[in-house]
């Protein structure tokens, strides 16, 4: 597939008054047309500032991209004013956040919201841009939608805000819809109704997406690919059939041990995996996951692994060969 978003080597973080603190290094991937990717790892990976930073939001947070692109369509984003992001933001990428509470004002009812959008990047006038608003719930699956859309925000459950929240950002039909955590913060009935709503709404409006999420399940159930990410650099990145079947990183084999449902082999279980992400201004040199890697050897202290091409993706380890020839156990324990 054509990529839709293109980010090459992305290193953006915070300016502190101790200096630059980076938050994430030379990050690189991309979202094909009609695609969804999952952005995966613990917090502290980066996820968020590198969504933010595509969004053009980080600047908002303290935060400043330091280099790299980030093509939309061909378009870098990153060298585009906020007057012209403004434009951008909703008409051609949209984002949803883990808590919508956070993103609906809640003195408007939500038609007022979506309808706004509508207005501001359309030109629609208010009665057009209102009856889009209706459209758009009913489309996201909240009933009746014309008593809904006159409502406030604190009058929606979760799901249901979510569900509006979606609507807000995909009034306008972006091409590439972010969504980060969009599920984590509701119970796991409504997020499997979320997760189906957005499946749903990729096939129907054609529309790419970047899921951000930790949970490798989410990820399982919606990627076409998965992008890992660990202390800011991207570790390991392919379909996810192969992910899931022969994962070439151990951080990676560590997040699929976290899935407790997932029947696997055994010999693959890492159970947790011991430690935790490393704060910015205190990067280990060498591979920055081997303080907890239980193969880290000798070269993995000193010298940090590049992102090479492994398969049909990438893979920053040194020892990539030995982890995907273990990982790899044939199921059931035959052969
Ligand atoms: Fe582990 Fe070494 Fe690979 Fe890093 S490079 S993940 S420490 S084996
Ligand atoms: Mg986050």
């Amino acid at each position: 597939t054509r990529p839709l978003l293109e980010v090459q080597g992305l290193t953006a973080g915070f300016l502190t008054r101790q200096g630059p603190l980076v938050a994430v290094e030379d990050v690189s991937f991309h979202v094909g047309v009609g695609e969804t990717v999952c952005l995966v790892g613990e917090s502290g990976s980066g996820k968020s500032v590198t969504s933010l930073a595509i969004m053009r939001l980080l600047e908002y947070d303290n935060g400043t991209i330091f280099g790299g692109r980030i093509l939309l369509d061909g378009t870098d984003l990153v060298t585009q004013s906020q007057e012209a992001m403004r434009r951008i933001r909703g008409r051609h990428v949209a984002m949803v956040f883990q808590e919508p509470m956070t993103a609906l004002n809640p003195v408007f009812p939500i038609g007022d919201q979506i309808a706004e959008a509508v207005m501001l990047h359309e030109g629609k006038g208010r009665a057009e841009a209102w009856a889009r608003a209706v459209e758009m719930l009913r489309l996201v699956g909240i009933p009746e939608p014309e008593v809904r859309v006159r409502q406030y925000p604190h009058q929606f459950s979760g799901g249901m805000r979510q569900r509006a929240m979606i609507a807000m950002a995909l009034a306008c039909r972006p091409r590439l819809l972010i969504a980060d955590e969009p599920t984590t913060a509701l119970d796991v009935t409504i997020q499997a109704q979320i997760l189906d709503l957005l499946r749903r709404l990729k096939a129907e409006l054609g529309m790419s997406i970047l899921l951000i999420t930790h949970d490798m399940g989410v990820a399982a159930e919606m990627a076409d690919r998965i992008v890992v990410l660990y202390a800011g650099r991207v570790v390991e990145e392919g379909p996810v059939d192969r992910i899931f079947e022969r994962p070439a990183h151990p951080y990676t084999m560590g997040l699929l041990a976290s899935v407790p449902d997932l029947d696997r082999p055994r010999q693959r279980r890492l159970r947790a995996i011991p430690g935790s992400v490393p704060s910015l201004d205190r990067m280990p040199r060498g591979c920055r996951f081997h303080p907890r890697c239980p193969y880290a050897e000798e070269r993995c202290r000193r010298e940090e692994p590049p992102l090479r091409p492994w398969q049909d993706g990438h893979v920053a380890c040194w020892l990539a060969e030995q982890v995907a020839a273990q990982a790899a156990v044939p199921v059931a324990g035959g052969g």
